[in-house]
């Protein structure tokens, strides 16, 4: 049987970080900054919450969109965290991860041909997301001069009759940049002046150290134009739990439930009753778990800049985002060298993008003992180099 696998597929790359990590996996005393996760285990409130409802037997199906309660906590959440304000019955969805809370939304608005921008560095997701559906990821390099902030210009320029919508995730993965809320603004206008959607990934949105952090939906005008992508993975502690969620005008949040029911279903039951706890009681914890990465945030920056690894200061999420071309060596070759020789393992930029070529990803999110023998060897790494 000839072309097994669709063609739309056999296109798409595999993702760069996991082949990278293959090479990680196979030796041994590696210290690793390459993973995106927190290096704590969710809170036991939570975990407690999840077994309870075990033991009561809640083991069905929930509602497709999710149960009832939990976005109702999800509304209550984003009103006092955020103040933005979402009907729980219509305009909430629970999902698998922000994974698929970005793939839905994609999937929901974008006909082959559309064109949704992405500003890169950026998650690995987006793009092939937007492409599996037929539509052109129109990639626009983030300002590196300006710590990676949005230049506006470049980011006009690139819109065209085609342009859906702008994909916006800030504080980024990878580089832990933020948006002023000024900024933030500015992108409004070009969203306004051009009839556009925004699909705005907040997962990191809890993680933002020097700045209040500023929900793209609360700006003026732009909640009927902004999809809210968000989950429990990195600011809860719950990557293996697999739960997101999407806010949004109820008619693409309709569009959505529409895919969602036939796609999903619905996201797993005892992990919803696990979040409804961590939303009810959870917040001690994530204050606590923000102070351990500004604390750890402040040291690894501080350091790399020491060991002339020249770093942006990073408002948010668990990445810094160095330069590496005082090495003269590629991001590629500076992630290989650095791991068969010292075994530190970090992210070639390259995979969040052209833009990122030059750089590395470093995850802090490891202990302060972690990050302190990775700043030794990769001082003793750089120092070949002068
Ligand atoms: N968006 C960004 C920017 C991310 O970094 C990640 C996880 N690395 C996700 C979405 C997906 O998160 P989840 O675990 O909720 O699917």
């Amino acid at each position: 049987m000839r072309n097994r696998v669709a063609q739309h597929v056999q296109q798409l790359q595999p993702s760069g970080i996991r082949r990278f990590f293959d090479l990680a996996a196979n030796m041994e005393g590696v210290i690793s900054l390459g993973v995106g996760e927190p290096d704590f285990v969710t809170s036991w409130g939570v975990r407690e919450a999840c077994i309870a409802s075990l033991h009561n037997g809640h083991t069905s199906y929930t509602a497709n969109a999710g149960l009832l309660e939990l976005r109702k906590e999800i509304s209550r959440y984003l009103v006092e965290q955020f103040e933005v304000e979402y009907r729980p019955e219509t305009d909430v969805i629970v999902t698998v991860g922000a994974s698929q809370a970005l793939d839905l939304s994609i999937r929901a608005i974008v006909d082959p041909g559309d064109e949704v921008i992405v500003i890169e560095p950026c998650f690995v997701s987006y793009a092939p997301l937007i492409e599996l559906v037929g539509g052109t990821a129109v990639k626009v390099g983030a300002d590196a001069q300006r710590g990676f902030s949005i230049d506006f210009d470049v980011l006009e320029s690139a819109i065209t009759e085609r342009t859906k919508a702008i994909l916006l995730c800030f504080p980024n993965n990878p580089t832990g940049t933020m948006l002023s809320k000024e900024e933030l603004i500015q992108v409004s206008r070009l969203v306004e002046k051009h009839d556009l959607l925004v699909l705005s990934d907040e997962i990191y949105a809890e993680l933002s150290f020097d700045e209040k952090f500023t929900s793209f939906a609360t700006l003026p005008g732009m909640k009927e134009r902004t999809i809210l992508i968000s989950g429990f993975s990195k600011g809860f502690a719950m990557t293996g739990w697999r739960l997101g969620f999407v806010a949004g005008p109820t008619d693409i949040i309709e569009a959505m439930l529409k895919i969602h029911q036939y796609a999903m279903m619905c996201a797993s039951t005892m992990a919803q009753y696990g979040a409804i706890e961590a939303l009810k009681n959870g917040r001690q914890d994530i204050e606590a778990m923000k102070k351990s990465y500004r604390r750890r945030r402040n040291y690894f920056v501080a350091s790399l800049n020491e060991i002339g690894l020249d770093c942006h200061n990073p408002g948010g999420a668990f990445y810094a985002f160095p330069s590496v071309k005082e090495t003269g060596l590629s991001s590629q070759e500076f992630a290989e060298r650095l791991l068969l020789e010292e075994k530190v393992a970090v992210v070639p930029g390259n995979v969040f993008g052209e833009s990122g070529e030059g750089y590395v990803r470093c995850s802090y999110a490891s202990s302060l003992e972690q990050l302190q023998e990775a700043i030794k060897r990769m001082e003793r790494f750089v120092k070949q180099f002068r």
